[in-house]
């Protein structure tokens, strides 16, 4: 018999590149790694990273971004993936759209075809999938995201782009003027694009810059704040490369790492009035919620203010045709599968007033919490 050779996956290629790009070996902190207090503190400490991570979303946005940045430069001149860095933070800035007065100090070829009619303007391209999508077209950028450009906004308005191979010219155009930014969302999904444009603010980037002075302040990442809730709860975690520096180890293995943060009797006393505080909103926002739903159900799909109402399901539901699938069998000679049928043995049992014997199977029933206000205590009797 032959055997024919697994392919290798294309993934190990690609992680292979990717781990050889410049900013994978970058060992100063980028602006796109402002997303989490703890996680920048690691960076700027010199961790090695202690978790390996899936890095395959990451490698896909990156093919997205480059197709659609190089399109963006040959078609519309704007100035793509170019670096701008100051002593504590650098990054490369998706792109920029100068503007004409500042455009007609570069050669030709280095000028947008268009150029921005409000000032130079700096965009940095998100991609996102379709689960978030709802998410940006409600909320728009979140704060680290707002925060990464305007560090990127900062640096070219106070330095410019950096002096370097590849880009002298613009470089020598020094500080820029920078009066837009500009968030752009890629579903990556389905290719929906979603943009967000505001003036530059002053406040903001002396805001994002002074994240990052506090940061560098720091004496290390044992007093830095963490700035997302831990594996299994926030997606950021579950890819970042420090979790386990971060996190540590759970005390036994199959718990949580969020154990680690329940030192005492006191922290045990705030998580439950946290666990009660929560269910408390939970049952409130359920209530609401089963309100409206019922209040919606003959109304037509459409846009009603800001949201759009859409309905799906309501079809007659199939289910397998058992004794359809019998006859299949016999006309096609096929042998009925005659494996005891559990469910009716265990009514049958029932039914006659008979215990259903039970066995350990090897696995262990979820662990359900239980929380309810301390009786109070009883009087003591008086003599
Ligand atoms: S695991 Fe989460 S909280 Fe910890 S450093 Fe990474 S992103 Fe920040």
């Amino acid at each position: 018999m032959t055997t024919i050779a697994e392919p290798p996956s294309i993934w190990t290629a690609a992680t292979a590149v990717d781990d050889r790009r410049p900013r994978s070996k970058q060992t100063q902190l980028g602006a796109s790694e402002t997303v989490c207090e703890m996680r920048a503190a690691h960076r700027i400490a010199g961790t090695e990273p202690t978790d390996p991570t899936d890095k395959k979303m990451a490698i896909l946005g990156t093919y997205i971004h480059e197709g659609l940045l190089t399109a963006a430069r040959t078609e519309y001149g704007w100035l793509v993936e170019k670096a701008t860095a100051s002593e504590l933070v650098r990054g490369h800035v998706d792109a920029v759209q100068l503007d004409a007065e500042t455009a007609a100090r570069l050669p030709k070829r280095l000028r947008p075809v268009v150029p921005s009619q409000d000032g130079v303007t700096v965009e940095d391209v998100k991609t996102k999938s379709t689960y978030k999508w709802d998410q940006v077209l409600r909320y728009g950028a979140t704060a680290a995201e707002i925060r990464q450009t305007y560090l990127y906004a900062g640096m070219l308005r106070e330095r410019g782009f950096e002096d370097r191979p590849g880009q002298r010219q613009i470089a020598r155009l020094g500080p820029l003027n920078v009066q837009r930014i500009r968030l752009r969302f890629i579903n990556r999904d389905n290719g929906s694009e979603f943009t967000q444009e505001f003036a530059f603010d002053e406040f903001e980037a002396a805001t994002a810059r002074w994240w990052v002075e506090q940061v560098h302040a720091l004496p290390g990442p044992h007093a830095a704040r963490r700035d997302f809730d831990g594996p299994g709860l926030d997606a950021v975690c579950d890819y970042c490369p420090v979790r386990t520096a971060c996190w540590g180890m759970p005390a036994r293995p199959g718990i949580p790492v969020q154990t680690n943060l329940v030192h005492d009797d006191k922290d045990r006393e705030q998580a439950l009035a946290d666990y009660v505080a929560g269910a408390e909103q939970e049952k409130a926002g359920k209530k609401v919620k089963d309100l409206a739903r019922k209040k919606l159900d003959n109304s037509p799909a459409g846009d009603y203010g800001p949201n759009r109402l859409k309905w799906t399901g309501g079809n007659a539901a199939k289910s397998t045709d058992v004794q359809a699938m019998v006859d299949l069998h016999e006309e096609a000679r096929i042998p009925v599968p005659m494996i005891p049928d559990a469910a009716r043995m265990e009514k049958n049992l029932k039914d006659a007033g008979i215990a259903v014997p039970q066995r350990e199977n090897g696995k262990l029933t979820a662990r359900s919490i239980n929380v309810s206000p301390v009786p109070a205590a009883k009087p003591s009797k008086v003599a």
